[in-house]
């Protein structure tokens, strides 16, 4: 076998092995991910079985994943490690958070979730199984919902009436009543910059959406890039963007922007 038959049969074998790789070698390779994001930011992150806390038990439902779900978990498993790793390990202390839940079927009263923060076990619950909502809506909701523990870590309750924040609307401008309700309301939720000071329809239903959806933004590459642009000629968000940048860096003092700039790669 001379030196460029030898490149083909790697190259064959590669293929081959990339095609059939055994969902035992899909597992493996999920696992090994998980772990090193639970040594790195000394965290868990349950795959299987665990104890919820009382909070989780009482207001969702989910079912445990098994090893039918393994290509979702390693799907879900790469997207998660690359926003994951977007946040220092100080962030990540400091929020408290002590483990992440990957589950199937997250629903509460009924309605089906793909993420929620139980910001009392300080366990953030995702479901695998939203792959065909796409990438972009995964990486954004990763963020966002992690947002919601943090708000609670710092201001005692997810659902903050933060009055400075407040005051940077319009003073005839009300929040509607909680997120739960855009749910029913696709098309508006989705809505981008759709009045001056909110980054989606979304932003509007509540005083904790409107922060966390600035959050997510602030996270991912496009949105940040979009809600700089937003901000130039919109001083409510504008204003907003340098309340949540502040408070991001009051809390870890090297997230600046020069950090934004080089997660995004600017
Ligand atoms: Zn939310």
């Amino acid at each position: 076998m001379n030196k460029t038959d030898s490149l083909i049969f790697l190259f064959a074998a590669f293929l081959l092995s990339g095609i059939h790789i055994p969902n035992e070698g899909k597992l493996m390779n999920a696992y090994s991910k998980l772990k090193s994001l639970e040594r790195d930011y000394g965290i868990s992150i349950y795959t299987g079985n665990f104890s919820a806390s009382s909070y989780a038990a009482t207001n969702a439902e989910w079912d445990f994943l098994d090893e039918s779900d393994s290509l979702a978990l390693l799907e879900f498993t790469n997207i998660l490690a690359k926003e994951w790793r977007k946040y220092p390990k100080d962030w990540v202390v400091k929020s408290n958070l002590m483990a992440i839940a990957l589950v199937k079927n997250l629903s509460v009263n009924g309605q089906k979730r793909f993420a929620i923060p139980d910001a009392f076990g300080e366990v953030l619950y995702y479901d695998i199984g939203y792959a065909h909502y796409g990438e972009n809506y995964i990486c954004h909701s990763i963020h966002h919902e992690y947002y919601h523990m943090i708000e609670e870590n710092s201001f005692g309750t997810m659902y903050y009436n933060d009055p400075y924040w407040i005051s940077l609307n319009d003073v005839n401008f009300n929040y509607g009543p909680g997120g739960a309700a855009a749910y029913g309301d696709d098309n508006f939720a989705a809505s981008l910059h759709p009045l001056s000071g909110f980054v989606t329809g979304y932003s509007t239903y509540g005083i904790e959406e409107d922060k966390a959806e600035i959050f997510a933004f602030l996270l991912m590459k496009n949105s940040y890039l979009a809600l700089e642009e937003w901000a130039s000629s919109d001083i409510i968000l504008k204003n907003k963007v340098v309340y949540m940048r502040e408070f991001i860096q009051n809390e870890v003092i090297l997230m600046d922007s020069a950090y934004f700039s080089f997660i995004h790669g600017f």
